[in-house]
């Protein structure tokens, strides 16, 4: 037998020590390792559950599972299209908008130019970057939000890709309009700006975003939306871009020719009509999030103030062991060390009676989240 030569050795040397995401532990793990009922409040979804219309129309769909779904995304270009005042080529249906995340690095990133994001973001970002072989520039957050200006003077020749998200995640926070425009207007022709808009649907402030007239006006701008959050299809993993139609014409030619279910577009179709579901999901996603602002102000907790569905929590000390016990109490959250949050957790808003239970596990635990010495007053 010859030696043979390890396989994984010939990978690209970036591949190396590339991150693997870290998800949200699912709530089934938890509750048959701890045996306990719990509640995940960690992934960010929606906790009235699917678009009910969405469900019904899966049901209805599921007989066809045989055939191969339309590739093209038909319908559902056409009624996004209609919904944004958008020309279908303007537009390009993912596998979530993580593929399109990681397809716009693929399209325009290379060993040799670069891709800015901001530290503390969403981390697909400087994964995607780092997996193209680009170098990966990260500007600091200011006051947990992006820092527009800095994003902006780190932009060099070699710059093809700048990831943004609005509002971010996973401090919650935002940016309006004027500011978003403000640094467009900077950024040269030979760099696409990447806006992730996951959570745009929680947003009520008029000032928040142009970003489609943006786009509409020539930019080189993708915004990107999702099916996940707002419309409660995370599972089926459905999300958008709109952007330069030449742009995307290219990037098409990147995508596996059936990236969407024929289940997943039947979904995405009924919950585009959905509005009491969208409507229900604002509403509970508004009252929980004052529910959590002020139950943790009460016991002295600091909160990020958040305009999307979960809050960053600075407990003023290790983030990990917090977690644990919350764990133990059947609340599952997202510690932030990871994200170079080492203080911090991340709590999905879920319902009354969820965020009721984070809400008293936090209580129980106070005691071990009192700042360690010499950090922040707060
Ligand atoms: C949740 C989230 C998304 C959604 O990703 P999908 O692939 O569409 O599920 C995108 N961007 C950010 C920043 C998010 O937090």
């Amino acid at each position: 037998m010859r030696m043979r030569k390890p396989i994984h050795e010939l990978v690209p040397e970036y591949f190396h020590d590339l991150p693997v995401y870290i998800p949200g532990k699912p709530i089934e793990e938890v509750e048959r390792e701890l045996k306990i009922r719990a509640v995940k409040l960690a992934s960010n979804e929606n906790p009235l559950g699917p678009s009910p219309l969405a469900v019904e129309a899966i049901k209805r769909a599921l007989a066809d599972s045989n055939r191969y779904p339309d590739g093209g995304s038909f319908l559902l270009h056409e009624k996004l299209s209609e919904r944004h005042k958008m020309p279908p080529e303007n537009i390009f249906i993912g596998l979530g908008s993580s593929e399109l995340i990681d397809l716009a690095a693929r399209a325009l990133l290379r060993p040799g130019l670069e891709g800015i994001t901001s530290h503390g973001s969403f981390a697909l970002f400087r994964i995607s970057i780092r997996a193209s072989g680009a170098k990966l520039i990260e500007t600091p957050l200011k006051d947990y939000t992006f820092d527009l200006g800095a994003m902006g003077r780190a932009i060099t020749a070699d710059t093809r890709v700048i990831y943004i998200a609005n509002p971010n995640n996973p401090t919650g926070t935002m940016f309006n309009a004027d500011a978003f425009d403000a640094f467009l207007e900077k950024v040269p022709d030979h760099v696409l700006v990447v806006l992730d808009e996951a959570y745009c649907d929680y947003v009520e402030r008029t000032d928040y975003s142009r970003s489609l007239e943006r786009v509409r006006q020539g930019h080189n701008l993708l915004v990107l939306r999702t099916f996940s959050k707002v419309h409660g299809l995370a599972g089926l993993r459905l999300g958008y871009g709109i952007g330069p139609a030449k742009f995307l014409a290219e990037v098409n030619k990147l995508r596996t020719p059936f990236n969407t279910s024929n289940l997943a577009q039947a979904a995405a179709l009924a919950a585009l009509d959905d509005y009491e579901h969208v409507r229900r999901s604002i509403r509970s996603n508004r009252e929980g999030l004052q529910q959590m602002q002020a139950g943790l102000a009460a016991l002295d907790v600091q909160a990020i103030p958040s305009f999307a569905n979960f809050v960053l929590v600075e407990l003023g000390t290790d983030a990990n062991p917090v977690s644990e016990e919350l764990l133990k109490l059947g609340v599952i959250v997202r510690p932030m060390r990871w994200m170079r949050f080492p203080n911090a957790i991340r709590v999905t808003v879920g319902t009354r009676e969820e965020n009721e239970k984070f809400l008293r596990a936090m209580a129980q635990i106070r005691a071990s989240v009192t700042p360690a010495p010499g950090s922040l007053p707060r």
